[in-house]
Order: C-alpha cells, then structure tokens, then sequence
C-alpha cells in the first residue's frame, strides 16, 4: 500500500509568492508591492458589484455573454473569440492545460512572470527560459529555443517585473519564426498602461494567425484585483478547447457585472493613465537621483536594481519598517532588485523620503 500520489510535476512546483498587503505592527501600511492600481475601481464598478449581492442564490451566466458582448465592442474583437476566467491566471493555466503536458515544453523569457513557469511544471511539462538582453526579451535567442516538443511560448508584453516591452514587428518576428503547431501567448496585463506608437496588444495578430492568443486582466488598471477576472482572444478552435476545458461557471457574476461597468468607465481609465503618465517617469527619475538604476518602464511599476543583494535586502526591510511594502525580486532571479508600482502622490513621495533617508544613511 503507497499514500495516493500526485502526478509528475507537481510536487516540483515552487508555489507564487505574493506581495504582502500588511506590515504587523504597522496600522497605516503604504502598498507598492503587487502591481495594483492605487487609484482603486471605478464607482460604478463598485455599484455593480454591490447590485450582484441580491442573485447571489443564482448561477452566474456560464457564457458571461454580456461581458464579452462589451469587451468584443471595446476593443474591436469577436466576441465569439473571447474566453473569460477567474483572473488572466486562469486562462493561462487553462492554455498550458489544454496544449502542453509530460514531455512537452512551455518557452518563456528568462526574467518573463513566473506564472507560466509554475503552470507549465504543475502539467509535468519542462519550463524552458530563454536568455535575455538588458532584461528584454530576445526573439533570437527565443526562437533558438525552439524544438519540436515546445507547444507553448509565452511573452508578457509589457514584461512584469522588467517593465521591458517588446516592439510590434518584434512580436511578428517572433510569430512568424516560429512553426505553426506553436501557440504564441501575448499576456498584455499593462497594454492599458502602454502609450507608444510601436506597441500592440497584439489583437490584430490573433485576427490573422491560428496560433497567436491574447491574454487581458481586470486586475491592473481597472482596480478589479479581488473579483478575479481576465480573459483571452483566441482564434476559434482554441476558443473552442478552452471552452470545453474550463469550469461550466468559472467566472462568478459579482466578477462580470463589475467588469462591464469598469469597462463603460473610460474618465476613470483616462484618470488612472493620466495619473500613471505622471508619476512612472516621477519614480523613475526620483530612483535614479538616489543612485539607483530604474530600468525603463512602460508599466505602471518600475524595477530599481541595487549595487547588490544585500543592498536591495537592506532597502526592503527599512520601508518595511516604514511601513512600504515593496517586492522582493530573488524568485526571478533579480536579487538585486526591488519592484515598485506606481502609488498615489503622498505615497510617492513617502516612499522617496524614506529611500533618501535609508541611502544617505548607509
Ligand atoms: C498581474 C499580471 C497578470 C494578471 O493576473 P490576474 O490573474 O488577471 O490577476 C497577468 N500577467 C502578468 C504579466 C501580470 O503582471
């Protein structure tokens, strides 16, 4: 007799490391750790939510008709083409899921986000990194991890925690190297956050290739971290698989009706990328003037590498004692650095004050 035995890759997965929301002893905590809006949701995204709380005896609509409905209008997609899922996180896993699993490899880029990583192996499938050049990553050397056992491969554009992004003919480049059996997955979690010319979300891509995908979160820009909500542009058939893949109820109506609200909100979208575009180069800057690198950024966060380890360590436990909670970088292999998102005026300036304070003290 054996106890019962999960299946091969899963005892190897390093479970996700969040970023921490509170500091014990703390009561006014700061949160620049996890990426998330500081403007928060829209009111009428709120409202909705609040409305779903007398249904809250009924299924949700399991085809989340109306949600796509709007999102196909939105941005120009067929809402036929659009899977919706408990956070981006879902249909990501739904995709390594559906395409890869014992023996098969899922691609990413070395300092690309860990989900891909943690979902490949939990399918018993091999996470290949590819090299990277100044934390961006490279279709070359992408490309040349390529073997006729990858399924998968998988770019954050823009790049969480690099805030690199690559450029639209590079992402075509990329496509087109590789062979057709290939699912290419844009996960564009901060497209919303993006405002350069030679950037795409990647949607007209997945209107002309088979194998390209687009992946989209409510967890950024439009506040809606808790309810758990993103979704995917697929071409059909693979809108189809993770049709057949997903739970009948995957995503709960609070989650939609918020979601369709936040979506009709554009002054609150317009806010929260005005707000943004004024203080990502504010950070940036005010990072460099301490001596820090910031490393460009097209996020809503910036990645500030120090001269080592123990410098980012040390900088981290001081605004902990300050209650600001930044991100800790040694699980992408960056130990080096510290991960901010872009907060609130007075946060921004807390946390400059205290950084100033920390370096100009050691
Ligand atoms: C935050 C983030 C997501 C969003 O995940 P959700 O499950 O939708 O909250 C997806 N991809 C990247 C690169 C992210 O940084």
């Amino acid at each position: 007799m054996s106890p019962p035995k999960p299946r091969p890759g899963v005892l190897d997965v390093a479970p996700y490391v969040g970023g921490l929301h509170t500091v014990e002893g703390v009561s006014q905590v700061i949160v620049l750790a996890s990426n998330e809006t500081p403007i928060g949701p829209s009111e009428h995204a709120i409202r909705a939510y609040q409305s779903a709380s007398r249904v809250l005896h009924r299924y949700p609509d399991g085809h989340a008709t109306e949600l796509r409905a709007v999102l196909g209008r939105h941005f120009g997609c067929d809402k036929d083409r659009i899977v919706c899922g408990a956070g981006s996180d879902e249909v990501i896993q739904l995709l390594i899921r559906a395409y890869a699993g014992a023996g098969d490899e899922v691609l990413y880029s070395r300092h690309g986000f860990s989900i891909y990583r943690i979902f490949a192996t939990g399918v018993g499938a091999k996470a290949v990194a590819a090299p990277e050049k100044v934390l961006t990553a490279d279709v070359d050397a992408l490309l040349a991890k390529v073997t006729d056992r990858t399924r998968l491969v998988f770019i954050a554009n823009p790049n969480n925690p690099t805030g690199s992004y690559l450029p639209t003919d590079e992402l075509q480049r990329l496509r087109d190297g590789l062979p057709e059996h290939v699912l290419l997955v844009i996960d564009a979690a901060y497209a919303e956050y993006v405002s350069r010319n030679d950037y795409t979300a990647g949607i007209e891509m997945v209107d002309r290739h088979d194998n390209v995908v687009m992946t989209r979160t409510f967890s950024k820009i439009y506040g809606l971290a808790a309810v758990r909500l993103g979704w995917a542009y697929c071409p059909a058939a693979v809108a189809d698989v993770l049709n057949r893949l997903r739970g009948p109820f995957n995503v709960n109506e609070p989650a939609q009706l918020a979601g369709i609200a936040a979506l009709e909100d554009t002054k609150h979208i317009a806010a929260s990328q005005a707000h943004n575009a004024k203080w990502l180069p504010w950070l940036a800057t005010t990072l460099g003037g301490l001596g820090l690198t910031a490393h460009p950024s097209v996020g809503n966060f910036v990645l500030a590498q120090f001269p080592d380890a123990r410098g980012a360590e040390e900088a981290y436990a001081f605004l902990l004692t300050r209650g600001i909670i930044t991100r800790k970088m040694g699980s992408y292999d960056l130990p080096d650095c510290l991960r901010i998102t872009v907060g609130l005026e007075n946060e921004m300036r807390a946390l400059a004050a205290a950084l100033g304070e920390h370096l100009g003290r050691s």
